[in-house]
């Protein structure tokens, strides 16, 4: 789960983490008592969407005056902000944070992720602060430092330290610098975030370290102990499909490809996508429907698949162990009755009841391609979305 920056920065100033006086908003009117309660003589308009690169898209501006503040809100709040990261319909601005302008110095780069190689937590850093990070990872990888950190003992002074002196911080910051380090690495454990990144963290004009963006993503998987980070959740940044999938308990998530697929559990979902792009097909999505897959979270399933304007094909893969491949087989029959289904559907059962669940299909009346391996379930799937 994502979060806005002003959110992000709430949860790190509690880790003390310094961050510059803000104010989120939802109207050029609060923006405008925003910074008449902030005070002057500079103040930062942002628009907080969960996307990064705003302020090359336009989406982070100086304002030198109220009118200004006033002015800049008005033209940013309702935007349809693009940026790399949100794809070119780019998404619309609904919520401001006003916040004090910063005396910038220097912009440093301070990212912490779980590096599955290691399995490690590992705080990156860089001299390179403020701009694509991506970019300096990718051409000059040598100016991102790591520290894998050990989960007993966190990340120690000694290590917070050396990162710092690595990236150019000055020795009379480096106190100020280990003790944002180990706050943000204290945020990332204890909120059992995924990706806790602040880009730029800058040194002002008198050598103080500060937090001016905040990123910071959840493990989903963890929200059940943090009652207050779900209700950060702003489901207008999120993507409709998913959010109508997570409230049936379905795992989706939508991809590019025109081959809906749905199956049931995560691996088998994953092996199903590698095997139809191995035919020379594209997924469409990942479906996991789960063990309990009912009549109606098939039939929502497919309705949620459908949505998708790309969509030329589904393919139904279900392994019956404890799931029935009759009760598949039915759900399937109800769902495309009910969707009234215009695409071509494959259909592969294995397991108990599956020459029960085959012929259920069969005898359908409905035009349902059947299939018996993965392999020819790929292959048919394919060929279906050429013809169509
Ligand atoms: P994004 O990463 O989405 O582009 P940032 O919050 O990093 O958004 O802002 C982009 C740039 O705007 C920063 O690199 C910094 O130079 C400038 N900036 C952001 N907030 C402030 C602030 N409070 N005071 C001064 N400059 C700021
Ligand atoms: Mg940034």
């Amino acid at each position: 789960m994502k979060i806005h920056e002003y959110q992000g920065k709430e949860i790190l100033k509690r880790f003390g983490v310094p961050v510059p006086r803000g104010i989120p908003c939802f109207s050029v009117e609060d923006a405008v008592k925003a910074a008449e309660s902030l005070g002057g003589p500079v103040w930062v308009v942002k628009a907080q969407i969960h996307a990064g690169g705003r302020g090359k898209g336009g989406g982070v501006k100086l304002a030198r005056s109220i009118d200004e503040v006033r002015q800049l809100s008005s033209e940013i709040l309702g935007m349809q902000l693009v940026t790399h990261q949100t794809g070119s319909q780019g998404q619309k601005v609904r919520r401001l944070l006003i916040e004090e302008g910063a005396d910038i110095a220097t912009e440093l780069y301070v990212g912490i992720v779980v590096d599955r190689g290691t399995q490690r937590v590992t705080v990156m850093a860089s001299s390179e602060g403020g701009m694509d990070i991506e970019e300096v990872a990718a051409s000059t990888p040598e100016k991102i430092h790591k520290v894998a950190v050990d989960p007993v003992q966190g990340l120690l002074d000694g290590e917070a330290d050396e990162l710092a002196r690595l990236i150019g911080v000055p020795e009379a910051s480096i106190p100020q610098a280990r003790s944002v380090l180990q706050g943000l690495y204290k945020a990332f454990w204890d909120t059992d975030a995924s990706l806790a990144e602040i880009n730029p963290l800058i040194i002002t004009g008198k050598g103080d370290v500060v937090a001016l963006d905040a990123k910071l993503n959840f493990d989903s998987n963890a929200l059940y102990r943090h009652a207050d980070i779900v209700e950060m959740r702003d489901l207008d940044e999120e993507d409709p499909a998913e959010i109508e999938a997570s409230k049936f308990d379905l795992a989706y998530i939508q991809l590019d490809g025109n081959i809906g697929c749905l199956v049931n559990g995560a691996g088998l979902a994953m092996a199903t996508m590698d095997t139809i792009k191995l035919f020379g097909g594209e997924p469409a999505n990942f479906l996991d429907v789960g063990g309990g897959a009912t009549t109606e979270k098939v039939t929502e399933a497919f309705k949620i698949m459908l949505r998708n304007p790309n969509l030329k094909a589904i393919l139904v893969n279900i392994f019956g162990g404890i799931m029935r491949c009759d009760v598949i087989a039915e759900g399937v029959i109800a769902a495309s009755k009910a969707v009234g289904l215009k695409v071509p559907l494959v259909v592969r059962m294995k397991g108990t009841n599956e020459e029960i669940g085959r012929k259920m299909l069969a005898e359908s009346g409905l035009p349902i391609i059947s299939a018996d391996t993965m392999g020819e379930a790929a292959r048919k799937v394919v060929a279906a979305t050429k013809q169509a």
